[in-house]
């Protein structure tokens, strides 16, 4: 057998979502007293599906590296650019740093989008179930329905701790169902307790596909509250935040 031919491609630059790639803050968020948002400017920024994340990766002066996932809140409308929202952990390694460190005009290392499957395409009637830092994915799918098709059905029901742990407090309207689990703003008629069958109910979409998002044990309940509320496991999507261990 003869020679190969040389290859006629000319190699490219390899692209996101395999490249870490430095991108700069460019502004910063308080969302509640523990949770902040942060746009970060990209230089490859590629066009993400609502629902994907970026890894994020630290490195110390000696070497050691932390990496976690954080979802994108931004819809990809956004064009260059996305937005992070990141719950501070007391006793965490990535997060605390994100809090107490990083100021407006800092780089970060990142590289995403990923995952392909908890993702809006499009698809509707769609349920939201977010508890906590879980409702940063279902906020891009929000706010890109809103500025796409804002009249498909949507609706988000999102659970939190405490009155002042609502993230995005600013941008829910009627679109979002809430419910307090421990304590609830001054003169709060709506939902207290933990998300059940009637608040699922009440959000009115039992046809097309959830997205549910949270710690492990949330994630687990909501999904079951979907089931039971007849919704076939298939068209019901999770997105696990908490720990592994
Ligand atoms: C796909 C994906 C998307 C995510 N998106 C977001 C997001 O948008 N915003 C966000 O704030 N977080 C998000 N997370 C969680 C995030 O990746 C980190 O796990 C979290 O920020 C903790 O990292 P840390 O380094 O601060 O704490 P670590 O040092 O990892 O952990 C500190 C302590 O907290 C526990 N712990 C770790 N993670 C959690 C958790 N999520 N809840 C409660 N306890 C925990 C650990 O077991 C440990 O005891 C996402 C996770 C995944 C897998």
């Amino acid at each position: 057998m003869g020679r190969l031919m040389e290859s006629p491609v000319t190699p490219v630059e390899q692209r996101v979502p395999g490249r870490w790639q430095i991108g700069t803050v460019t502004s910063i968020k308080v969302e509640t007293p523990r949770v902040k948002s942060f746009w970060i400017e990209l230089p490859m920024w590629m066009e993400h599906l609502p629902g994907q994340h970026y890894d994020v990766r630290l490195t110390d002066p000696k070497g050691y590296r932390a990496q976690r996932s954080y979802s994108i809140a931004s819809s990809p409308l956004d064009r260059g650019k996305i937005e992070l929202t990141i719950d501070r952990l007391e006793d965490g390694e990535v997060s605390p740093y994100f809090h107490d460190v990083v100021v407006e005009g800092d780089q970060v290392e990142v590289r995403g989008p990923f995952t392909s499957y908890f993702v809006w395409r499009g698809e509707m009637p769609i349920l939201l179930v977010g508890g906590g830092s879980g409702v940063v994915p279902l906020m891009a799918i929000l706010r890109h329905r809103r500025r796409t098709m804002p009249d498909l059905p949507m609706q988000l029901v999102y659970s939190v701790r405490h009155a002042d742990d609502v993230i995005y407090a600013d941008e829910l309207g009627e679109d979002a169902l809430l419910t307090f689990t421990r304590d609830a703003p001054d003169g709060w008629e709506g939902h207290r307790g933990h998300i059940d069958a009637a608040l699922i109910a009440e959000a009115g979409i039992d046809e097309g596909l959830a997205f549910v998002c949270g710690s492990n044990g949330f994630v687990e309940t909501g999904s079951q509250l979907l089931l039971d509320a007849g919704y076939e496991p298939h068209r019901v999507r999770t997105e696990r935040f908490g720990p592994t261990s």
